[in-house]
């Protein structure tokens, strides 16, 4: 009588995953850069539609204010982009230092790095 189960299941295969290298590892790949560039886009898109949708009652001046904030940070999603696109997404416009992954995840289309960010702000 055996003691041993017979050997006949095989040892595990390895998952045959398909190979995505990371030229940077521990930085975001141009692909979720991506994704999060247009979240943040939908979501400033839906913001304009909702203020035009409120157009009539609400005041003129305070809309096109906002509308322009909204505006303004749609240009900054297209130029980000397009440094997804000449690799030069992620570092800072000022001291060319990497922006931190935090950072990109909560501003995935900010140019400057913190420091940066701070002599710029009026
Ligand atoms: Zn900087």
């Amino acid at each position: 009588m055996p003691l041993d189960a017979s050997p006949t299941s095989q040892p595990p295969q390895a998952p045959a995953h398909s190979q995505q290298p990371d030229p940077r590892p521990g930085r975001p790949g141009a692909h979720e850069v991506r994704q999060r560039l247009e979240h943040a886009r939908n979501s400033r898109l839906a913001q304009l539609q909702a203020l035009s949708e409120t157009g009539q009652s609400a005041d003129d001046h305070l809309l096109s204010t906002q509308a322009g904030a909204i505006q303004r940070v749609l240009k900054e999603i297209d130029e980000a982009f397009a440094r997804v696109d000449d690799g030069s997404y992620g570092s800072c416009l000022s001291c060319a230092k990497p922006v931190p992954a935090e950072r990109l995840e909560i501003l995935p289309y900010t140019r400057y790095c913190v420091p940066c960010q701070g002599r710029a702000a009026v």
